[in-house]
């Protein structure tokens, strides 16, 4: 091991910056977070020592360094750029047997800085000891996403309780365990939700059900996540989305979640598919709520991933009810919705300015609804429509908005597979799709988008294929646009 691994307490402690330019201004704010009295020594001060939000929270010497200057202090950083000078202030906590790390220089350097990921109270410091400053960023990347923010109130909330913790669990082994299960269980949870004072309470009770002195079970951890997968690519599952699906005992998935995304699941979580895409065999909702009940009571974790986002047509609220019911803890991590990730990915502003002032989630299939057709509410206006459950509806619903007056030019975009390596982008217009076959003849999953935003894609497309005529597409002359 080249460096001893450290922690220094520098809470209104003095420490000798020198340096007035952009790296000292780094050091600068770093020492500042960790409470240090810190003293500036430089003949100037840069741009970001003289202004917001670094000025005036450091004394400033109008002055060349000296070696008596490191008198006192508790840690020298020199970030001058003049190795000449960093060099002096080296040799000068070298004699007066002081740390001095001197930035981007290790040879000259006593102490280093890590890099850091920061879930105060919990840091956790990265060093390659000065060799391989780039190696130690990419650990710290991997870190970041790891290790989420929740991390620093969970660590506030077992300090609060850790005397007690001791107390009440004088065996070491006894303790790693309790430690174990509260932080795999419902305080987690808790913490994660924003909800750090009922985290507290949840603490407090599984540490009473845990001491030897009481003989109540301890309470089950299954929990079960919600979670949006996203359109199809990968790229596009939030962090939040990623710990879940690697921290997971069972993933229990939708048809719609692409290959891309369930190579991510942790391997040795068991999957379970309770979807087909396109009409197959489809597992009956109420078996997919017993489903998860059943599991998160056996203990587990227990992701329900869906495509998209699971509070957009994702029956999201249908499965949180049951959970609820029976006292099963969840939380529920948002996905792009297909609308969003295809918008994105064809170049359809969903909201561009002068040609809608807003954009409306639909679905097609309400077309079977007692109550009526549901898209004709929305035929007015010129809302950018997104239609979700379409594909075999096309026609249909062109009618309905051409009798709930939106214009037969009103362009249209259907977007197949969107943001998935196999995307299609097909233009069309409503008068066309009314006047055309019932299907075209789409066979993956298409979101239908109508309104003039839609004819940007032609101009604006970027991932994929450019878009093309549905009517081309279909092997057909295309229409002319009526005017
Ligand atoms: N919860 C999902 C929607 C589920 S409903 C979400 O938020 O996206 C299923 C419909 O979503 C499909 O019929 C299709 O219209 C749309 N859809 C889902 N993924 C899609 C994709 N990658 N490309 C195009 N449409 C998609």
């Amino acid at each position: 091991m080249d460096y001893f691994p450290l922690f220094l307490d520098l809470r209104s402690r003095p420490v000798l910056l020198v340096g007035g330019g952009a790296v000292a201004s780094r050091k600068l704010a770093l020492l500042l977070e960790a409470g240090a009295h810190v003293t500036v020594v430089a003949p100037a001060l840069g741009e970001a020592l003289s202004s917001p939000p670094l000025a005036g929270r450091f004394a400033w010497r109008e002055a060349r360094f000296e070696p008596a200057m490191v008198g006192g202090q508790r840690l020298v950083v020199a970030a001058t750029g003049d190795r000449a000078v960093n060099a002096e202030v080296a040799a000068a906590c070298e004699r007066a047997g002081l740390p001095v790390n001197v930035v981007d220089d290790p040879e000259l350097s006593s102490a280093i800085v890590p890099a850091i990921v920061d879930r105060s109270p919990l840091v956790i410091a990265i060093s390659s000891a000065g060799t391989a400053p780039m190696l130690a960023r990419l650990v710290r990347e991997k870190l970041e996403t790891a290790i989420d923010e929740s991390f620093g109130a969970l660590a506030r909330v077992l300090a609060r309780a850790r005397r007690r913790i001791v107390a009440a669990l004088p065996d070491a082994a006894a303790r790693r365990r309790f430690y174990g299960d509260a932080l795999a269980g419902p305080v987690a949870s808790l913490v994660r939700a924003g909800r750090e004072s009922e985290a507290d309470a949840a603490l407090e009770r599984a540490l009473v059900a845990s001491s030897p002195a009481s003989d109540a079970t301890a309470p089950a951890r299954g929990r079960v996540l919600l979670v949006g997968a996203g359109p199809g690519d990968p790229g596009l599952l939030t962090l939040r989305a990623l710990r879940a699906i690697q921290e997971a005992d069972v993933v229990v998935h939708d048809g719609l979640v692409s290959d891309g995304v369930l190579a991510l699941v942790r391997r040795d979580a068991r999957r379970i598919p309770v979807a087909k895409q396109g009409g197959g065999a489809q597992v009956p909702q109420a078996e997919i709520d017993a489903r998860l009940v059943a599991l998160a009571r056996e203990g587990l974790t227990v992701v329900r991933l869906k495509g998209g986002d699971p509070f957009v047509f994702g029956r999201g609220a249908e499965e949180l009810r049951v959970l609820r019911a029976a006292g099963i803890p969840y939380e529920v991590v948002p996905g792009i919705t297909a609308a969003v990730g295809a918008a994105a990915y064809a170049g359809i502003p969903l909201t561009d300015r002068g040609n809608a002032a807003g954009a409306r989630l639909l679905t097609a299939r309400r077309a079977d609804d007692a109550a009526g057709d549901g898209l004709a509410a929305h035929g007015a206006g010129d809302d950018t429509l997104a239609i979700y459950m379409g594909r075999a509806r096309l026609r249909d619903s062109a009618r309905t908005l051409l009798r709930a007056g939106r214009p037969a030019a009103t362009p249209v975009a259907l977007v197949e597979h969107a943001t998935r390596p196999q995307q299609r982008v097909l233009t069309s217009t409503l008068g066309e799709l009314a006047a055309g076959p019932p299907d075209p003849g789409l066979a993956g999953p298409t979101i239908m988008i109508v309104g003039e935003a839609a004819a940007l894609a032609a101009e604006l497309h970027w991932f994929a294929g450019a878009p093309q005529p549905l009517a081309v597409a279909a092997g057909r002359a295309p229409l002319e646009r009526a005017s």
